[in-house]
C-alpha cells in the first residue's frame, strides 16, 4: 500500500516536470535556437516529455524508495543541460548522450570522488570528440564540458549524502528493531546470537562477537560469534592475546583499530596476528552492566583502513548497551528464578521443587525399575527451643539442621524444607533398608551436632522412611504414587513421634528387615 508521502512525492515531481515541459516548449516555440527546428535538438525534449509521461504512470510505491531519487535528479540535469545548450547555441547532438551518461554514472557511483572521476572521463571524451570541429564554437565547447563535469560533481555529492543518510536510517531502523527484540527477551544467549547476526549483516563484517570476561581471571568467553556468516561455537580466549579488548575494558570506551599491524596497541601481538586480522579494521566497544565493564562487542571488517564513522560507532554503542542490559536482565532473572526455587531461611529447595523432583524421579524409576525412597524428618520439641532461647535461635537451629543434612546426602539426593521444621530427603535408587539406614545416619548426625544456638544442648529428630515401588493396593497413576510415598513416610514419622521421638521408623514398621 503506497504511503501518503509517496503519493505526495509523485504529485510534486510530476507537477514540476509538467511545468518544466511547458516552459521549455514555450521557449523553443518563441525563441527557436536555429532558423528551423533541427530534429536532433528536439530529441532530448521528446525524451523529457516521454520521461514525464513515464513518471505519471509509475506506481507511487516507487517514489517511497529514495534510491530512485538519483534517476529523477538525472532527468532534471538533462533538462537543464538541454535548455542551457539550446541557448548557448550548442550544435553537437553528442553532448546530450554524454551528459546523460555522466549523470547516470555519477548517480550509480554514489561517491563524490568516483562521480567526479567519471564526470572528468566523460568530459575528456567530449573534448576529444569535438576539438578541431570548426563549426563548434570553442566557448560553447568549454561551457558544455564544464557542464558535464559540474553536473556529475553535483549528482555525486547529492547521492553520497543520500547514501550516507540511507546508511544512518538503516542503522537507526535496526537499532530500533534490536532494542524492541531485546526488551522482550529473557534468554541472554538468544540476545547475543541475534545481535551478532544483525551486526554482521549490517556491517558485512568478517567477524562479530560478544565476549564476556570471566571475573577473577584473565580469560574471557566468546558467548556468541559470527565468522564470515557462520555461527561460531562458544569458546574461551586468553585476554593477553587481545590487547584491543583489554584497552576497551580498561578505558570503558570504544577502541578503533584501522591497521592492526601498525597500531601501537597491537605491538606485542603483531607478529602472532593471522594475515586476515592484520589486513582488517577492528572496532571494540565495552559492554557495561551496572556501570561495570563485563565484556565487549567486537566487530572486525575484512578491509584495513576502514575508519568507522561516528554514526557506526554510536550504533555499536547502542548495541553494546543492549547486550549489557540483556546480561543484567538475565542475571536478575536467574537470581529470581533461583530464589523462587529456594526456601529463604535455609536455602534448601522449597516444596514446589521437591514435588517436581519427586515426579521426575518416579518417572525415572518407572523407566529404570530402580527404587525410590523418601525420608521425612522433623525436629523434636522445637517449640521448646523457641520458648527457651527465642525464635531467632530456633531459626538458627533450623538453618544448621539444613546444612548438616546437606553434608550427609549424595549429590543425586534432594533435600527440601517441607514445612516449618520438617524436611524431606528424596533418595533415588535406594530401597527401604537403605532409606532406613540413611534416616538413622541423619538422626545420629543431628544428635551429635553442636548447636550454638542451644549452647551445646542436644537436638533430636524423628524420621519416617518409605519406598517405591511398593504398592499393596497397586497405585498406577503417578500422582497417586507421589501422594502415597509422602503419606507413607509421613505416617512413619508420626509413628516415630508417638513411639517416643529420637528414632526412625519405616512405613513397614521400625525394622525394615534390611
Ligand atoms: P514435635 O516433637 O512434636 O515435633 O514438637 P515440636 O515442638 O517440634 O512440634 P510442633 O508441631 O508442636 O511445633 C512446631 C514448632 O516449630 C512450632 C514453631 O514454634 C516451630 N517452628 C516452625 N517453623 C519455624 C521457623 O521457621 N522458625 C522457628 N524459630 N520456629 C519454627
Ligand atoms: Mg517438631
Amino acid at each position: 500500500m503506497p504511503t501518503r508521502k509517496a503519493w505526495n512525492k509523485k504529485t510534486i515531481l510530476l507537477a514540476l516536470h509538467l511545468c518544466a515541459v511547458a516552459i521549455v516548449s514555450a521557449l523553443l516555440w518563441v525563441y527557436p535556437p536555429y532558423d528551423g527546428l533541427n530534429a536532433w535538438i528536439l530529441l532530448p525534449w521528446v525524451l523529457f516529455v516521454l520521461s514525464t509521461l513515464a513518471l505519471a504512470t509509475l506506481p507511487p510505491a516507487w517514489f517511497a524508495h529514495r534510491r530512485f531519487d538519483p534517476v529523477f535528479m538525472g532527468g532534471e540535469a538533462l533538462l537543464l543541460g538541454t535548455i542551457l545548450s539550446f541557448y548557448l547555441r550548442g550544435e553537437s547532438w553528442l553532448f546530450y548522450p554524454l551528459l546523460l551518461g555522466a549523470v547516470l554514472l555519477a548517480a550509480l557511483a554514489r561517491r563524490l570522488v568516483w562521480a567526479v572521476g567519471m564526470g572528468a572521463a566523460v568530459a575528456a571524451a567530449h573534448l576529444l570528440l569535438h576539438v578541431g570541429q570548426v563549426q563548434l564554437d570553442l566557448g560553447v565547447l568549454i561551457l558544455q564540458t564544464a557542464l558535464i563535469l559540474t553536473t556529475a560533481g553535483v549528482i555525486g555529492y547529492l547521492t553520497e549524502e543520500l547514501s550516507r543518510e540511507e546508511a544512518t536510517t538503516t542503522l537507526l531502523d535496526n537499532a530500533l528493531e534490536i532494542s524492541t527484540l531485546l526488551a522482550g527477551a529473557l534468554d541472554s544467549n538468544e540476545v547475543y546470537d541475534r545481535l551478532t547476526e544483525l551486526v554482521a549483516r549490517l556491517f558485512r563484517a568478517g567477524r562479530v562477537a560478544v565476549i564476556l570476561t570471566e571475573p577473577g581471571t584473565d580469560k574471557a568467553r566468546v558467548e556468541a560469534a559470527v565468522d564470515k556468516g557462520e555461527q561460531v561455537p562458544e569458546l574461551t580466549i586468553d585476554l593477553e592475546r587481545y590487547p584491543e579488548i583489554q584497552t576497551a575494558l580498561e578505558r570503558r570506551a570504544p577502541v578503533v583499530i584501522s591497521r592492526p599491524d601498525e597500531h601501537p596497541d597491537m605491538a606485542d601481538v603483531r607478529w602472532d596476528l593471522p594475515g586476515d586480522v592484520r589486513r582488517s579494521s577492528i572496532l571494540v566497544v565495552p559492554i557495561l552492566a551496572d556501570d561495570e565493564p563485563r565484556g565487549v562487542l567486537l566487530i572486525r571488517l575484512q578491509r584495513a583502513g576502514h575508519a568507522f564513522s561516528d554514526h557506526e560507532i554510536k550504533f555499536v554503542r547502542i548495541m553494546a548497551d543492549a547486550a549489557g542490559h540483556a546480561l543484567m536482565r538475565a542475571e536478575h532473572f536467574a537470581e529470581l528464578a533461583e530464589a523462587a526455587r529456594r526456601d529463604s531461611l535455609t536455602g534448601l529447595y522449597n516444596m514446589r521443587v521437591f514435588h517436581r523432583r519427586l515426579a521426575e524421579e518416579i518417572e525415572r524409576c518407572d523407566r529404570s525399575g530402580a527404587r525410590l525412597s523418601l525420608v521425612m524428618l522433623d525436629a523434636d520439641y522445637l517449640k521448646r527451643v523457641n520458648d527457651t532461647y527465642g525464635h531467632l535461635a530456633g531459626d538458627r537451629v533450623i538453618r544448621q539442621m539444613a546444612r548438616c543434612l546437606l553434608q550427609q546426602v549424595r549429590s543425586i539426593d534432594t533435600v527440601a524444607r517441607y514445612g516449618g521444621e520438617e524436611f524431606a530427603v528424596l533418595l533415588p535408587e535406594t530401597n527401604l533398608a537403605g532409606a532406613f539406614q540413611q534416616a538413622e545416619r541423619l538422626r545420629r548426625e543431628i544428635k551429635a551436632h553442636y548447636f550454638e544456638a542451644l549452647q551445646g544442648g542436644p537436638l533430636t529428630i524423628s524420621c519416617g522412611a518409605a519406598c517405591l515401588p511398593f504398592s499393596p493396593e497397586g497405585f498406577r497413576v503417578p500422582r497417586h504414587r507421589q501422594d502415597a510415598l509422602i503419606a507413607w513416610s509421613d505416617q512413619a514419622l508420626y509413628t516415630a513421634k508417638r513411639g517416643g521421638r529420637d528414632c526412625s521408623v519405616t512405613h513397614e514398621g521400625r525394622d525394615p528387615g534390611g
